[in-house]
Parts: C-alpha cells; sequence; structure tokens
C-alpha cells in the first residue's frame, strides 16, 4: 500500500499530539475534531482499511479496540462514547489507513449521518 499522512505521523515525520503509544498502536487527537473529544487510535501495521485486515490481524484487531477503551477512559470519558470506524468510499473513509475514532464529551445522535 501507498504511505498516507498516518505513516508520517508513526515515523514522526508531521506533527501530531500523541496520547498513547505502544509496540501496534498510536493514538493522537484529531486534526478536525467532530465533538469536544475526537481521538484516532491506529495500528501501526499500515492496513489501510478494516476490509483488508486478514485472520492474521485478528490479535492486533483486538488490541486496538482495547486500545481504544484504555485511551477513552485515560480521556476521562466516563459518561460514555462511541467509537467509529469508516470503511471504504461509501463509509467516508478519508484516509487509507485502518483508525478507529473515539468521540466523546457530548451526545452522541443516531442514526448517524
Ligand atoms: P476518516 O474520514 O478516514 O474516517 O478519518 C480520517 C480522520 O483523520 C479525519 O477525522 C481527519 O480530520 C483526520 N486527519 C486527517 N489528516 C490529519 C492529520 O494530519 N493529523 C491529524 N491529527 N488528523 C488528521
Amino acid at each position: 500500500m501507498s504511505d498516507t499522512i498516518f505513516g508520517k505521523i508513526i515515523r514522526r515525520e508531521i506533527p501530531a499530539d500523541i496520547v498513547y503509544e505502544d509496540d501496534l498502536a498510536l493514538a493522537f487527537k484529531d486534526i478536525a475534531p467532530q465533538a469536544p473529544t475526537h481521538i484516532l487510535v491506529i495500528p501501526k501495521k499500515p492496513i489501510s482499511q478494516l476490509e483488508e485486515a486478514t485472520d492474521e490481524d485478528r490479535e492486533l484487531l483486538g488490541h486496538l479496540l482495547l486500545t481504544a477503551k484504555k485511551v477513552a477512559e485515560d480521556a476521562g470519558l466516563t459518561n460514555g462514547y462511541r467509537l467509529v470506524i469508516n470503511n471504504g468510499p461509501d463509509g467516508g473513509q478519508t484516509v487509507d489507513h485502518l483508525h478507529c475514532h473515539i468521540l466523546g464529551d457530548r451526545q452522541m445522535q443516531w442514526p448517524p449521518g
């Protein structure tokens, strides 16, 4: 897959407000927040979208969700939050590196737009 802006953030080639990092994942604040708290959790492995994940990525995907939970806790989202993974064009995905949005500190609506 080709490189993306998130690859550049992982390699510290462009700045980001990083809130969590481990061997497998990175979390940083979204540059255009859609809620008072809006954090992206990404795998360091450059999987372009959920659609491209395979059985080999089972543990990594589990790690991503548990990391999102930890990051949300650390952000103080005690009253709930929403996790979003946009997949492909109809899903509204704009950056081709798998990422999970954490949105919080406001009431979410359903259905989403
Ligand atoms: P998507 O639309 O692909 O689900 O989400 C991509 C997200 O990445 C968007 O919410 C967008 O604001 C965020 N984003 C795009 N470029 C940058 C950047 O350079 N830095 C940060 N921190 N977020 C970015």
